[in-house]
């Protein structure tokens, strides 16, 4: 995984390209149940959970889907399945992505294993289309590094076995998995229109560009193609100024992707002539020295340095001007 919190770049076809990416993923608490599976994994054991009436749930679960019952509070409950089972149900992937599991076409399959009465998906190594068949025996393959994830089962291969596990060195030092970290990608294309492209002109300069209502006479920025009170094309630009009153805003104590190092602030600001608050960044100021009301100034990115973006304005900071009375902006937040 790369850091990059978030990037976005031109494609060929004119779009752009953004890619957000939390930079080391989300960390999360696996619970007892979950987390007895992956170590289970780790060890190159599958692990599923009995319920009352005696059905083996894999992948466990925490609760009986049929009674809402807690499950897998008793070791007795915890029942070790396959490592062979049987394919109930099959893709084929001719051309894997990037972040398939395997380099070279494969099946995505559900594979119920020996002992189990419910089905995992996982991959099926079986070299060709042709070679898959629902109702086919299948057997987990491990891999050599196991570190408590669904991918330490490297694919699962044709036939019975040998289901050979590597010994994992060091594994009995290790405490039982309590905590996974999951990477989280989101990348799309997008083209902007007329309206987000005259916008982002702006931004390269350094105006912020907004659009009138041709029937309220409201201002919108970020500029909308039509007004949401309305629904009439707001058609008509306006250059506004780069200052405006903080309506609200919040300290942030959790890092967010492409945001500056915690304690950082965001908030709304109100543009002077703008009949809608922008969400920002507010900083030059200590944190417990912001508050509702204060009258704020863009800072910009130098000239040179601009692009066709909207990081082109950095933040908001403190004008000096003394601040505006809650009345006169209460309409706004
Ligand atoms: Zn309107």
């Amino acid at each position: 995984m790369t850091t990059q919190a978030s990037s976005a770049s031109q494609t060929s076809d004119e779009r752009v390209l953004h890619v957000l990416e939390f930079p080391g993923g989300y960390t999360r608490s696996t619970g007892p149940v979950i987390g007895r599976f992956l170590t289970g994994l780790r060890s190159g054991r599958i692990y599923g959970v009995r319920t009352p009436d005696g059905k083996v749930l894999i992948p466990p679960t925490e609760y009986d889907p049929v009674t809402a019952a807690a499950l897998g509070a008793a070791d007795e409950d915890w029942v070790e399945v396959g490592p062979a089972g049987t394919v109930t149900s099959w893709t084929w992937v001719d051309e894997p992505r990037g972040d398939h599991p395997l380099d070279r076409p494969f099946a995505w399959a559900l594979i119920r294993p020996d002992g189990a009465d419910t089905a995992l998906l996982h991959v099926v190594d079986s070299g060709s289309k042709a070679a898959m068949a629902t109702g086919m025996r299948v057997h987990a393959t491990w891999r050599a590094e196991r570190t408590g994830s669904v991918k330490d089962i490297a694919a699962f291969a044709p036939g019975e076995g040998p289901a050979e596990v590597p010994v994992l060195a060091g594994e009995a030092e290790l405490e039982p998995v309590s905590v996974v970290t999951l990477p989280h990608r989101l990348e799309y294309r997008l083209r902007g229109g007329t309206v987000w492209n005259h916008f982002i002109d702006g931004m390269a300069v350094g105006q912020i560009r907004g659009t009138r209502c041709a029937a309220c006479g409201k201002v919108y920025v970020p500029p909308r193609g039509a007004c949401p009170a309305d629904g009439l094309p707001a058609t008509e630009w306006v250059d506004l100024p780069d200052t405006g009153v903080l309506t609200t805003f919040a300290v942030n104590n959790v890092p967010a992707a492409g945001a500056p190092e915690v304690p950082f602030i965001s908030g709304y600001v109100l543009l002077d002539g703008a009949d809608i608050a922008m969400l920002v960044l507010v900083s030059d100021v200590p944190w417990q020295d912001v508050r509702i009301g204060m009258r704020v100034r863009a800072v910009w990115v130098p000239e040179a340095e601009r692009t066709r973006s909207v990081k082109n304005l950095k933040w908001f900071a403190p004008s000096g001007e003394p601040d505006v009375p809650y009345e006169r902006f209460e309409e706004y937040v």
